[in-house]
């Protein structure tokens, strides 16, 4: 078994035009490639549905999933999508409840909605069966501002989990300082009860922060999901982070608290799910090429066993 703790579905109208412009005009110059080829190169990403996810979890061997939208659209350069926030989770939750034994759902909302993200929030967890709140703080908030406390009270009182995104790696017009990890710190010491999920791990800038905040919060866990590209393009790096970061101490082991994820279908042109999964449970192997030890029962613990306790499956 495999368990994916972070993927996305998505629908044109989960964005504005401006969104996909800005993407296209950020991609065009990143790839050096057309304007318009790149348009073409999107139409898959204006339309990922739950059918086609689970078509390729199932050739990945990756047995259940979260999945979530994104909000991204309090963002002053992006604005509204042509569906409301509401629409967009509950369109997320129909895909998801055709696969009711592989498929949960994250409701995404920016905190900035303030009353109509409490309300949401509980709508989707109590009516439709959602597991937790998605934050991207790269929209333009500090997850920490004091305004946003009721809605991390209204996690706790539904007992459910926020994750948030930790990484630079991010285009325009979204910021990379507002996912710095130190944000998520100061809402787990405020709410040690609360439970947060550091999405990415930090990745390349901030995952020794992420280790850092996990050896005093034990409510503070990670998924590892955008390290495709580490594995692809410095796999030694990655791989004695790993084994350093597995060993770390803290009041809970960070050993019990890396989950797997995949991010899909963000980094299927790096590597895909299948690759991903393959490559993640060939670490033992891998490893030994840097002279670094690693257990079967420490990867099966990333990719099954910490996932299985925190979501309660
Ligand atoms: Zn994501």
């Amino acid at each position: 078994m495999v368990i994916n703790v972070h993927a996305h579905l998505g629908h044109k109208n989960h964005h504005s035009d401006a969104f996909w412009n800005i993407s296209a005009r950020f991609y065009s110059n990143l790839m050096g490639v057309p304007l318009e080829t790149i348009r073409k190169q999107m139409e898959p990403f204006q339309n990922y549905d739950a059918k086609l996810f689970v078509e390729q979890m199932d050739a990945a061997g990756i047995d259940k999933a979260l999945v979530m939208a994104v909000d991204f659209e309090m963002n002053s350069d992006v604005g509204e999508a042509p569906w409301s926030i509401e629409e967009i989770n509950h369109w997320v939750v129909k895909q998801a409840n055709e696969y009711p034994d592989k498929l949960f759902t994250l409701c995404a909302i920016d905190p900035r909605r303030g009353e109509r993200a409490i309300k949401l929030l509980e709508k989707a967890v109590v009516e439709w069966g959602m597991k937790g709140l998605k934050l991207h703080p790269t929209a333009g908030y500090y997850p920490d501002d004091p305004s946003f406390f009721p809605l991390y009270e209204k996690c706790l009182e539904l007992d459910v989990p926020v994750y948030s995104h930790t990484a630079a790696t991010i285009g325009p017009p979204f910021m990379s300082k507002y996912a710095d990890p130190i944000y998520l710190d100061s809402i787990a010491a405020k709410f040690p009860d609360l439970e947060i999920v550091l999405i990415h791990f930090g990745s390349l800038s901030y995952h020794l922060k992420c280790a850092e905040i996990m050896f005093t919060r034990s409510n503070v866990y990670a998924e590892l999901s955008g390290y495709q590209a580490q594995a692809l393009l410095m796999p030694e790096y990655f791989l004695k982070n790993l084994r350093s970061i597995l060993d770390a101490p803290g009041i809970k082991p960070h050993k019990d608290r890396l989950m797997f994820g995949t991010d899909w279908p963000m980094l299927e042109t790096i590597m895909d799910q299948k690759n991903w999964v393959d490559w993640v449970k060939n670490i033992p192997e891998k490893g030994k090429e840097y002279g670094l030890k690693f257990k079967q029962r420490e990867i099966r613990k990333i990719l099954i066993d910490n996932a299985k306790k925190f979501l309660k499956l």
